[in-house]
C-alpha cells in the first residue's frame, strides 16, 4: 500500500441498515482496517452490567472507565476483527439484546463517549480505515475523506435484525426486536453529546431495495472518486 493516497471512510446510520456489513467488505476490497465503534460501547455496557455500575453517578462511571481495556483482535481463523474486553473475547456476548437493551444509555454518557472516541481517533490517524457508528462523520472523524450515512426502511432493519438474533436465540419476538430499534434510534438521535445525525457532507444510501453487491459497487464507485 506504501505511496497509495490512503483515506478515513466513515459509515453511520440508524440501527441495523447494515453498516458493519458494508463496513467489513469496503474495507476487505480497499485493504484498509475494519472498526466497529459500536461494539465499544457495547463491550462497555457489559462491563458496567456484569460489575453493577450505577452508571447514574458519574464517579462511578470514571471509576469504571479505569479498569477497562478494549481491543480489536484479529480472528486468524475467521479474518474478522474481534472485540475483547479486559483479556476476554467478548464479540459474541456483546450481539446479546440484553446488552442492546442498556447500550444506548451508556452510550449517551459524556465520559464514557470521550473514553470511546479518544481511541478511536488514535486508531484513525494514520487513516486507511472504515469506521462505522453514529458519529463517526461528525465527531470521531470530522475531516473523512468519505462519508456515507445509510438508512432503510424501519419494516426491513426489524426483518434483518430479527433474522440475526433469531439464529440464536429462537425465543425472541419480532415485537421485542421492532422495540429495541426505535429506542436505540430514538434515543441515539435525542442525545445532548454527539447525537446521531447525517454529517452536512455525506451522501446517504438507502439500501432498502439493494442487494449487498449494489451497495458495495456504490460505496466502492464513491471512495475510488475520492483516491
Ligand atoms: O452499531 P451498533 O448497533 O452495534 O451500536 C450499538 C449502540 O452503540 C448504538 O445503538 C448506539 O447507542 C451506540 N453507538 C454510539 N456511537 C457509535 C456507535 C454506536 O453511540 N459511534
Amino acid at each position: 500500500m506504501e505511496g497509495k493516497k490512503m483515506i478515513i471512510v466513515t459509515i453511520d446510520g440508524w440501527s441495523s441498515t447494515g453498516k458493519s456489513t458494508l463496513a467489513k467488505q469496503l474495507a476487505r476490497d480497499l485493504k484498509y482496517k475494519y472498526i466497529d465503534s459500536g461494539a465499544m460501547y457495547r463491550a462497555i455496557t457489559l462491563y458496567f452490567l456484569r460489575n453493577h455500575v450505577d452508571w447514574t453517578h458519574p464517579e462511578a462511571v470514571q471509576d469504571a472507565l479505569h479498569h477497562i481495556v478494549l481491543e480489536f483482535v484479529s480472528n486468524h481463523k475467521s479474518g474478522q476483527t474481534e472485540m475483547w474486553l479486559n483479556g476476554e473475547n467478548v464479540e459474541y456476548v456483546i450481539r446479546d439484546l440484553v446488552i442492546a437493551e442498556k447500550v444506548s444509555e451508556v452510550a449517551a454518557i459524556k465520559a464514557v463517549r470521550e473514553f470511546a472516541v479518544a481511541q478511536q481517533q488514535e486508531m484513525g490517524k494514520n487513516k486507511g480505515i472504515v469506521m462505522d457508528g453514529r458519529d463517526i462523520g461528525t465527531t470521531v472523524f470530522p475531516h473523512a475523506e468519505l462519508k456515507i450515512f445509510m438508512t432503510a426502511d424501519e419494516k426491513v432493519r426489524v426483518q434483518r435484525r430479527f433474522k440475526e438474533l433469531f439464529e440464536k436465540n429462537p425465543n425472541i419476538t419480532l415485537e421485542e426486536v421492532k422495540h429495541n430499534l426505535e429506542m436505540r434510534d430514538y434515543i441515539d438521535s435525542h442525545r445532548e453529546v454527539s447525537p446521531l445525525r447525517k454529517a452536512e457532507d455525506a451522501v446517504v444510501l438507502d439500501n432498502s431495495h439493494l442487494t449487498m453487491k449494489q451497495q458495495l459497487e456504490t460505496a466502492l464507485k464513491w471512495t475510488h472518486e475520492k483516491l
